[in-house]
């Protein structure tokens, strides 16, 4: 059980001992004290600001991976089930699903050719936009390719064939909103 009264009792004890000695203390002393207390609370306050920002972004970067890694493996596990059932039925794996559910979201690559090599997989969040004439990527610097001006100018829409970064052109932003 906490004696509450007993700790008031002792802290009122040690705040007239301080008064004591603050007051006895010449006005020079006084001021820098003060000014030493108010700068160690900001000196405080700055610290615990980047503690809290620092473990902020920690954990969000943290989340960020587990996400990343999560979605990782369940595009894993869901490829290897559709390969598993076109092995097992005999069926021949379509190559493109006609009127797909997913039309509005996935822009799928116009040269089949380009199926058999490792597509970097756009974020839609990452999707920036851009005027129609640029030219080079904002996120790492190359210079678009042929394929994806053609997507750009055609579905409005493009994906950085070197880091995946998703651009849309101005003009099909006008037209949709
Ligand atoms: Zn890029």
């Amino acid at each position: 059980m906490v004696n509450w009264e007993q700790i008031a009792e002792q802290a009122l004890v040690y705040w007239e001992e301080f008064n004591a000695w603050f007051l006895g203390m010449p006005i020079y002393a006084q001021v820098l004290v003060i000014v030493g207390v108010v700068a160690s609370l900001v000196l405080a306050v700055i610290l615990v600001y980047y503690a809290l920002k620092g473990v902020v972004y920690l954990i969000y970067y943290i989340l960020k991976g587990i996400y990343l890694l999560i979605e990782g493996i369940f595009v894993g596990i869901y490829k290897l089930f559709e390969e598993l059932y076109y092995a097992i039925s005999g069926k021949p794996k379509p190559v493109k699903a006609p009127s797909d559910k997913e039309c509005c979201e996935q822009v799928e690559p116009p040269q089949q050719s380009y199926d058999e090599q490792e597509i970097i997989m756009p974020s839609q969040k990452e999707i920036q936009i851009v005027q129609p004439d640029a030219v080079y990527c904002s996120e790492c610097g190359s210079q678009y390719t042929e394929i994806m001006l053609e997507q750009l100018k055609e579905n409005g829409i493009a994906y950085c064939v070197f880091c995946g970064k998703g651009y849309k052109s101005i003009e099909v932003k006008a037209e949709q909103y």
